[in-house]
């Protein structure tokens, strides 16, 4: 079975345990590749090749590294099949969206964060008249050695998101990917020394979130953590970094409302609260998991709302028109059957999907599950209040303006949400009251990469996007003189 590696010091290497763990291709449903076990002793010397890469890298200044961070991007381009290809086997997330969006967005953040190694800048504060008169400048420095830990659902699009703002910035990295999907993180370490990098500038350990991802927290020389991933991992890592003070920036999970008011563009907002639901199987962060949708066009809405998602059919991963797959693995498909049975015992009922979806042939045995709709939950109910990640979602109905307002932000989560309406005023006033981070208004899910991008309440701490990342990445130092 095909090993993949970690990557410490510009090399592949064995976990220095020599222990590793499967990973299932999710469509065919069988173990397909071995991941490390990374453990303490892969960490210290990852760390000890990062400290020593640091002032190197540190000097090459930002025109140095937003040149390297290009010369990743170009390579990186050249192999987007390939990629492409890897992602799709490893997630069992449609190739067309592993194309269309991973590979491509993972190009397009090693080429934004390039352009920001070589533009990112201090201030100056000229104070001629002040008492005593100053000129002061700030340097942004970078933090040293510093730790990225990404999920599994947009697997190298959420790890170049962290690793470019931090490599841009000067600091050297220790990267935890998931222990679910490793395949492209590992692939994309080995073209960072094609690309130039020095060795020790990037460092990739593989293993368990329990195991290597709580020991990188803890480890006294890691100055910051990015973390991406579920809210109780969030809550676990900002506790271990608050012992040693660690910079942590958090983007955590979300059950964001999806507003459907009677004056949208009816078809503009079915196909919208359909993708917002289903795509990647309704593994992204940002998903509308619940459908609010004003009482006038309610019964009109949900019918073309179903007819949509059963035309949805689950199907192999690999095929170019497939745009609904598997669900990333065993124990996330079973929890979210679980979630599904939930809904049905508090009383939802059911009008799409349910249960999971058969595909033939080699997929025969994949973790396909059918795009689910429910209706008639209260609001307050665990299916309408806890992240499900998977294709679930609810439609609720609501009367007025202030009611959709109250039912959108009733949960602990401020992830995101998407406002459906042609009254620009109505839209607008509706995203200044929603408890969000990011609202779209006619639209899901376009993301600009330098606006800023993070959680109110449970769904993160900190901000990404291109300034707000560098500015994380950092460290801020006032240089004063008296003029
Ligand atoms: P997860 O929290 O289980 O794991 C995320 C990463 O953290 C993995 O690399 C994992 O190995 C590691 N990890 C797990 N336990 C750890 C620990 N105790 N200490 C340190 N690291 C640990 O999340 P997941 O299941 O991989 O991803 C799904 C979650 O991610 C969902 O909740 C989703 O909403 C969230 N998410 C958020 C965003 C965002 O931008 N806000 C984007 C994508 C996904």
């Amino acid at each position: 079975m095909q090993k993949v590696l970690n990557f410490v010091n510009g090399r592949e290497v064995e976990p220095l345990s020599g222990e590793y763990f499967p990973t299932d291709d999710p469509a065919v449903g069988q173990p397909y590749a071995l991941v490390p076990d990374s453990g303490e002793a892969d960490l210290q010397s990852a760390v000890d090749a990062a400290s020593r890469a640091f002032p190197v890298w540190r000097d090459l200044g930002g025109e140095g590294r937003g040149a390297l961070l290009d010369n990743l991007a170009g390579l990186l381009q050249r192999h987007a099949e390939e990629f492409a290809q890897a992602e799709c086997v490893d997630t069992g997330k449609p190739i067309h969206l592993c194309r269309t969006v991973d590979i491509y967005r993972s190009i397009a953040n090693l080429r934004e964060f390039a352009d920001a190694a070589r533009n990112f800048h201090g201030e100056t504060f000229l104070k001629p008249n002040g008492e005593p008169a100053t000129d002061s400048y700030t340097l942004r420095q970078p933090l040293g050695v510093v730790a990225t830990i990404s999920p599994w659902n947009l697997p190298l699009l959420l790890f170049t998101w962290k690793l470019a703002p931090a490599l841009a910035a000067g600091n050297c990295v220790i990267a935890k990917p998931s222990e679910v999907t490793p395949m492209t993180a590992s692939m994309i370490a080995q073209l960072s020394a094609e690309a130039g990098f020095p060795p020790g500038v990037l460092n990739v350990l593989h293993g368990k979130g329990v195991n290597i991802g709580a020991t990188i927290t803890k480890h006294p020389r890691i100055a910051a953590v990015s973390f991406t991933g579920g809210t109780v991992t969030g809550t676990e890592i900002y506790s271990h970094a608050a012992r040693l003070l660690k910079k942590v920036s958090l983007e955590l999970g979300g059950k964001n409302p999806t507003v459907v008011f009677d004056d949208a563009d009816f078809d503009l907002a079915v196909e919208g609260a359909k993708n917002s639901a289903f795509t990647n199987q309704g593994q992204v962060c940002l998903c509308g998991s619940r459908i609010l949708v004003q009482e006038s066009i309610y019964n009109k809405f949900r019918d073309a709302l179903v007819a949509k998602a059963v035309e949805l059919k689950p199907a192999d991963p690999l095929l170019d028109d497939t745009r609904f797959a598997a669900t990333v693995s065993k124990p996330h498909m079973e929890k979210i059957l679980g979630c599904m049975d939930i809904a049905k015992s508090e009383g939802g009922k059911l009008l799409a999907g349910g249960g999971r979806a058969r595909v033939n042939g080699r997929c025969k045995d994949g973790y396909f599950l059918q795009p689910t709709l429910f209706e008639g939950l209260p609001s307050d109910c665990r299916t309408n209040q806890e992240e499900i990640f998977g294709p679930v979602a609810t439609l609720i109905p609501f009367k007025t303006e202030e009611e959709a307002i109250n039912i959108a932000n009733c949960t602990t989560y401020g992830l995101s949400a998407s406002i459906w309406s042609q009254d620009p005023e109505r839209a607008n006033r509706v995203a200044a009251q929603l408890d969000s981070g990011t609202v779209w208004l006619n639209c899901w899910n376009v993301r600009d990469l330098e606006v800023p991008f993070g959680g109110f309440k449970k769904s993160g701490v900190g901000r990404e996007g291109k300034w707000r990342a560098m500015e994380f990445f950092t460290q801020e130092k006032t240089v004063t003189k008296l003029v």
